[in-house]
């Protein structure tokens, strides 16, 4: 993999995914696919937060809504004439190349372990992989991935063999559809905008990526500064997950994840050098592809923001609300809107 000899960043990274000028990250072949550059903690952190509100395991949602997901993508990424190239000679290329495509986003130190596809009953992947991102979230994409490759429905089981480090095998099986069919896609606002980001003269993509370290070994993005964990991902898995667990158990799960997220800031997760000023909060916001902060006002107490094209907006109301707790050191009191353009507005007061 080509690295940009400016910002340090993997070529095939800033080529594929584009950050526009809204705000967002999107597939550069697919531009109705969302991307969100993260930090890892933050999934894993909310994710577990909300398994114990709701006192369930969240795995068998995460690896279904994950697989569909990453069926599309890994769909949309390989033209047909090199499936049918594939499917004609050897799978090992095709399949090496996404291990070195998830090592790119940070997902893990992956690589093949064995694999026998002749398309039919009994063909498998098996996979090692060390310090996965999210390990329900990895198996649904090595599932999703196998579905595009082998062109038939397959299931997945995984092995701690050491601490930190998974085996990881997806299989020829077919799995119930009742659930794939509740997981729906959601489509995000898309306006035009203005926000930015300096780009890198090497590559194209932000210049700000120079802040983080890509260590394609160890399948691991990380912000030099704190060496936190970062991740690329598509947000609308996840909201296929929370919709479907509202659907499901009919609690509050949208306050459920506000007030996961309120926590997880308050934490003081996030470096206040990162967000010194409003144009700092705009572009943090836009590198990790959140969306177009538009506005943001602060009268007679309260806090108000209007963002574009938002993804993932529960995580962005909790953020808000954790931001104004943690800036004037006093609780507060959240109200949003989600418009049907796709604006989100926020509003917290002093409780
Ligand atoms: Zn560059």
């Amino acid at each position: 993999m080509k690295i940009c000899s400016v910002c340090g960043t993997p070529k095939g990274l800033t080529k594929n995914q584009r950050w526009l000028d809204n705000g967002t990250i999107v597939e550069a072949k697919n531009p109705s696919h969302r991307m969100i550059f993260i930090e890892n903690d933050n999934i894993l952190d909310v994710f577990k937060l909300v398994e114990e509100l709701v006192g369930l395991s969240l795995e068998k949602l995460v690896i279904e809504s994950q697989r569909k997901a990453t069926y599309n993508y890994v769909d949309s990424i390989l033209p047909g004439f090199v499936k049918k190239i594939m499917r004609a000679t050897s799978y090992r290329p095709v399949v090496r190349n996404l291990t070195v495509l998830g090592r790119t986003f940070g997902l893990g130190d992956v690589g093949i372990l064995d694999m026998h596809i002749k398309g039919g009953e009994g063909d498998y992947v098996k996979l090692g992989i060390r310090n996965p991102f999210f390990l329900p979230a990895f198996c649904g994409m090595v599932t999703g991935a196998m579905e595009v490759v082998s062109g038939t429905d397959c299931s997945i089981s995984y092995e701690e063999k050491s601490p930190g480090y998974y085996e990881v095998t997806t299989f020829v099986s077919t799995h119930p559809k009742e659930l794939a069919e509740r997981l729906q896609r959601r489509t995000y606002a898309s306006k035009p905008g203005d926000a930015a980001l300096k780009k890198c003269a090497g590559c194209g993509g932000p210049a700000v990526l120079a802040d983080y370290d890509f260590d394609l070994d160890a399948g691991m993005i990380s912000r030099k500064a704190s060496g936190r964990r970062m991740v690329l991902d598509g947000p609308a898995e996840f909201e296929a997950i929370l919709e479907e667990l509202e659907r499901e158990l009919g609690e509050d799960i949208p306050g459920t994840l506000i007030e996961a997220q309120r926590r997880f800031v308050k934490r003081g997760f996030y470096d206040t050098d990162e967000v010194e000023d409003i144009g700092m909060f705009r572009d943090h916001l836009a590198l990790r592809g959140f969306g177009n902060l538009k506005e943001i006002s602060f009268a007679d107490g309260r806090l108000r923001v209007l963002l574009e094209n938002p993804c993932l907006h529960l995580l962005l109301v909790g953020l808000v609300l954790g931001f104004f707790e943690l800036v004037f050191s006093r609780e507060g009191h959240v109200e949003w809107e989600l418009a049907s353009d796709g604006d989100l507005t926020v509003e917290v007061s002093p409780r």
